[in-house]
């Protein structure tokens, strides 16, 4: 296992952290209270093609692997979690179902323009009745003539307020439980199509999350994603493929955590000497490196794993379990190096600490990934 990168990888990885730490770090307060991302800052991120990672470059993406996409991810980590959620979302949950599954046609209308983020991409699964239990879904689609009818609520949808392409799950066939499910591509000019209630949430200001209502729906037969009664075999691969990119945003967010709670605690004098002298300071610094270090090597090796080709189910799992667990624990830390100051609005520790908390929860709960794990070790033996 190999990886070092190469110097194209390199020098996007290099335009992406100038772009954090130039556009995207002097505008995370604005971010943080307006609940918006500036118009410039999308056009720059526009320019630099942060929108298409995924996309492959025959249809006008970057086309990088996924160890590319997470050197990109850990960069875009390091900054305002609203703003890499919305872009982490599109590339990933929102563009992956037509990368993987989409027909050639279907290719061809959408990703030219969701890479150039003129069409943002979501991703919906998640319903009011099915959360954790996804396949427990119940918004149908009924075929009627050469049109698929969608009829019911999703809720919690990441890019839900400004999606126009949103990767949808759907019962096609309600004997057949998660094999009755297929995926469909809708736009939001679909006749029946609303964006309902959109979420006041505990962070990820800028990222916004709605539900999306499906009112008799019309949705054209072409715009199936994938084999009818496959939606869910989709979705499970879309949400493992996306778990990878997600490690590596939390990553980010650790390496800039440790970066902020190093330099404060060498600037922070108590006693006649920087707190970063005691070593109760030291050993929570390191500890959080040490943890960043493990959870970025499984993240990479999963990337690594999903660009071979190999079956990452339980890789994946563990990788965002992990990496979110250890995000969680590096933020708490950095809130108590700051002492009051890391409660305070003033420093961007508190909002990170909140911004944390979701990466446990979202793209399938801790509980659910240590569920998939232990199923893994029981069909596969260890
Ligand atoms: C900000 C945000 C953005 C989101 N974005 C999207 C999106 O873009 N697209 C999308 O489709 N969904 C999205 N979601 C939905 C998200 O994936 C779900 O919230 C998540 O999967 C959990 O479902 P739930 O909220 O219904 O919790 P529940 O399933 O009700 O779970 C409640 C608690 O019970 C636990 N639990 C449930 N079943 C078990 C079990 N069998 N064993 C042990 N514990 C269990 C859970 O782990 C959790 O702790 C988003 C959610 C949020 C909050």
């Amino acid at each position: 296992m190999d990886f070092s990168i190469s110097e194209e990888l390199e020098t996007i990885r290099r335009s992406v952290r100038e772009f954090v730490e130039k556009e995207l770090f002097p505008r995370e307060d604005y971010i943080e209270n307006e609940d918006c991302l500036p118009a410039e800052l999308i056009e720059g991120a526009r320019k630099l093609g942060l929108f298409g990672t995924s996309t492959p470059e025959q249809y006008g993406g970057l086309g990088l692997d996924m160890v590319g996409k997470c050197v990109v991810g850990r960069e875009l980590g390091r900054g305002h979690a609203g703003f890499s959620g919305f872009i982490g979302a599109h590339t990933g949950i929102g563009t992956s179902g037509l990368v993987l599954a989409g027909s050639e046609p279907l290719k061809q209308k959408y990703l030219p323009m969701m890479a150039e983020g003129k069409m943002i991409g979501a991703f919906a699964l998640t319903e009011p009745d099915a959360g954790s239990d996804a396949a427990a879904l119940k918004t149908t689609a009924i075929k009627k003539k050469d049109r698929w009818i969608l009829s019911g609520v999703k809720h919690f949808i990441t890019n839900g307020p400004e999606a126009d392409v949103v990767t949808t799950m759907a019962v096609t066939d309600p004997s057949r439980g998660a094999r009755g499910i297929s995926a469909f591509v809708v736009e939001k000019v679909f006749p029946g199509y609303k964006v309902g209630k959109i979420e006041k949430k505990m962070g990820l200001r800028g990222s916004h999350t709605s539900e999306i209502i499906f009112d008799q729906c019309e949705v054209p037969e072409e715009n199936l994603l994938g084999r009818e009664g496959e939606g869910f075999v989709t979705a499970l691969k879309i949400l493992a493929s996306g778990r990878a990119g997600l490690g590596a945003r939390c990553v980010g967010a650790c390496k800039r955590l440790i970066e902020l709670s190093l330099r404060y605690a060498q600037g922070r004098v108590q006693f006649g000497k920087p707190v970063f002298e005691n070593q109760a300071i030291q050993w929570m610094l390191a500890d959080m490196t040490m943890e960043t270090a493990a959870a970025e090597a499984l993240t990479m090796q999963t990337a690594w794993k999903v660009d071979q080709g190999a079956d990452i189910i339980m890789d994946a799992a563990m990788t965002k379990l992990f990496a979110s667990e250890v995000y969680c624990r590096v933020a708490d830390r950095a809130v108590q190096i700051h002492g009051g100051m890391g409660y305070m609005k003033e420093y961007p520790i508190e909002r990170i600490y909140r911004d944390a908390r979701i990466t446990r929860i979202y793209e399938g709960t801790s509980e659910v990934q240590r569920m998939i794990i232990a199923g893994q070790l029981e069909r596969r033996g260890y």
